[in-house]
């Protein structure tokens, strides 16, 4: 067979410009595509094997071995795979197979490959990324089986074309040999190497080997060094998740895990799994002790490793994981997505969704059984990260009753430290009650003094006690099993029964003081009326339903925002003595400068029970030292 020279299909060339004058930065990303085209020559070597003993030509080692030679200025990847026929070579070194090139292609040029070149490696890019850093490659493959050494041999510097002709090669498999640039020769340094494919390949399943040159003594001339030359294994080989769940011990998997997660602990819980049938994967999650820091920042990298038939893609797959789930670390493994699949691919890809949903429904089953039988250690789990899993009230809708049974909260009946559900919650609930109520407080016991809580707590109501910064935002307006969440701070809470009759009797008596208060105070206030939240206390302000309150409002400011205004309801306790007397008072001489004054300090009073400051402090302090001085003169 003479030299024959082929042109490139048009999708080549183009792809080839791409690589020659990438400016992309981790060009490195080269050898993990050999070295995945290698393992998957060798997964097919094996698997034809198991037919056709032929194949093996006597040698069943299989292995990847990397040869670096300073001299001539090549890096050499061998495998001793299915190998390639001359028909084949041309085909598949000379044409595109993959259905994603087109949709990589416009990518790239919609993107502007040189303002984003990291828009390659996202691709992953196959063979022809050996053209980032060589000027020329040579192939020389050996179909396996073949009965003599004819091998076919393919080159090119990429200038449009390659050349085959036949050649001779010993063993079966395929040796790519790249020319490499002037300026890439540090991927010749064998550390530089070892880096590589512990970064991207360690968990190929066939050892990668390189000779490494070591001193030895001279078994000739004692005390004299010399030079050796020792095949050693580059990758630890250990896909531990594609190995059986009895086959990996307790230690391996705190080893992986530590790898993987950058963190110190041990895993709380291990999640391992395969999927078979429509969707093809294997996963091993884990669920950290500990969060990590940074958990609650914007640009927590969220999502577990993916790797496409033991081919690392990516570190963060956030295609894979709801946010809500983010705490989660691990891989997932598909055999189903194509190797170069990219960034903007997983986003509305179908495998990806069905994975997606099967690792989501896992981790909530997985907790939900943890929960139930490790009650311990879920509430451990939960001070973690149940702060993390409430967001999935909010972004997943589908899934959020499921979710809100995985919470664990405080309330007005709960001791210290312990815990009840919004299911007990609604099972305990009093005959004709409609809501949950819950509080929202900075801690448990701001919320138990609060005076909002009074009725509640002597009527015997259990009110659910909210702490974390996010809570106003995701309860208000959501349901679990038809019952609203509401919150008892906001709106207009009135008990049934006695209590309703009573108050409407009252609302009548006190008619004409409620009035005034809402006059004197009109430019502070939106309304005033009677309350059902009080016993003790004289006076609250509330939110409306729909309006903002003090919980909410920090919310805004924590994201730098000002929040809108909104004015309060000041509910006046009736069973409270203050409010006969003021009844009197107005009754009398519905005038007085002291009532009015009297209202306003009622007023900066109910301030200063949802933690605010009172209106004007400094007069408020007046007002006070007055009406003390009044009062000790008078019983003095
Ligand atoms: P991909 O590997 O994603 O298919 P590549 O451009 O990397 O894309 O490779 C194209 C094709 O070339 C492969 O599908 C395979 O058929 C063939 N090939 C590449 N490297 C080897 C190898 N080491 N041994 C056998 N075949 C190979």
């Amino acid at each position: 067979m003479t030299m024959q020279k082929h042109e490139f299909k048009t999708e080549v060339k183009q792809i080839l410009d791409l690589m020659i004058h990438s400016l992309y930065s981790h060009k490195e990303v080269f050898l993990r595509e050999l070295i995945s085209n290698s393992s998957d020559a060798i997964d097919k070597a094996r698997y034809e094997s198991l037919t056709n003993p032929d194949i093996m030509e006597g040698g069943a080692e299989w292995k990847i071995k990397i040869t670096a030679d300073k001299d001539a200025g090549t890096l050499t990847v061998s495998d001793n795979g299915i190998g390639m026929t001359e028909e084949e070579i041309i085909k598949a070194l000379g044409t595109i197979a993959h259905s994603g090139t087109k949709e990589f292609l416009k990518a790239l040029q919609d993107a502007k490959l040189n303002d984003n070149p990291e828009l390659i490696g996202q691709f992953g890019v196959g063979f022809y990324s050996s053209f980032m850093i060589a000027d020329k490659v040579t192939v020389i493959s050996r179909k396996a089986g073949s009965k003599d050494k004819k091998a076919i041999r393919w080159e090119s510097t990429a200038d449009g074309s390659f050349t085959v002709e036949a050649a001779e090669k010993e063993t079966r498999g395929t040796d790519v040999m790249l020319h490499m640039k002037e300026d890439e020769k540090k991927y010749l340094e064998p550390w530089e190497i070892k880096d590589v494919i512990k970064k991207y390949s360690d968990f190929i399943e066939h050892p990668i080997v390189m000779d490494i040159e070591k001193e030895q003594e001279s078994s000739l001339d004692k005390g004299k060094k010399i030079k050796v030359k020792e095949e050693e294994t580059i990758n630890s080989q250990k896909a531990l998740w594609l190995k059986g769940k009895d086959e990996i011990s307790q230690e391996e998997h705190n080893e992986f895990y530590r790898h993987i997660s950058h963190d110190f602990s041990d895993p709380a819980k291990i999640i391992h799994y395969r999927a078979e049938g429509t969707s093809e994967f294997a996963s091993l999650l884990y669920i950290p002790e500990k969060a990590p820091y940074g958990i609650l920042f914007r640009d927590y990298k969220i999502g577990p490793m993916l790797y496409v038939k033991r081919v690392k893609i990516m570190d963060n797959c956030e295609d894979l994981i709801p946010p809500y789930l983010r705490f989660v670390k691990g891989v997932v493994d598909s055999s189903d997505l194509p190797l170069n699949v990219s960034r903007e691919m997983l986003q509305n890809n179908r495998q990806v969704e069905v994975i997606k949903k099967s690792i989501t429904k896992k981790i909530l089953d997985t907790l939900s059984e943890m929960k139930q039988n490790d009650y311990e250690k879920y509430i451990s789990f939960h001070k973690e990260f149940g702060r993390v899993i409430k967001e999935g009230l909010h972004y997943d809708f589908s899934r959020r009753e499921s979710i809100a049974d995985l919470l664990l909260f405080e309330s007005t009946k709960t001791e210290p430290d312990k815990y009840t559900t919004m299911q007990n919650y609604v099972e305990g609930m009093k005959e004709k009650q409609e809501d949950i109520y819950y509080i929202s407080a900075q801690t448990r016991q701001e919320a138990l003094q609060s005076p909002y809580l009074e009725n509640f707590l002597d009527k015997g109501y259990e009110v659910l006690i909210m702490t974390d910064d996010i809570d106003e935002l995701l309860m208000a307006g959501f349901e679990y099993k038809g019952k609203k969440l509401k919150s008892v701070i906001k709106g207009d809470v009135s008990f049934e029964g006695k209590d309703k009759k009573e108050r409407e009797a009252e609302t009548k008596e006190f008619a004409g003081i409620i009035n005034l208060i809402k006059d004197t105070l009109r430019d502070d206030i939106k309304d005033a009326r009677l309350s059902s939240r009080l016993k003790d206390s004289p006076c609250c302000l509330v939110s409306d339903e729909g309006d903002i309150d003090p919980q909410m409002e920090k919310v805004f400011r924590a994201m730098g925002q000002e929040p809108p205004v909104s004015k309060r309801i000041l509910e006046i306790n009736a069973g409270h003595p203050l409010f006969s007397a003021m009844k009197a008072a107005y009754e009398k001489n519905a005038a007085s400068a002291e009532l009015a004054e009297n209202i306003k300090l009622l007023y900066d009073q109910a301030l200063i029970l949802e933690g605010s400051k009172p209106k004007n402090p400094a007069e408020f302090a007046k007002a006070v030292a007055r009406l003390m001085v009044a009062a000790i003169e008078k019983n003095a």
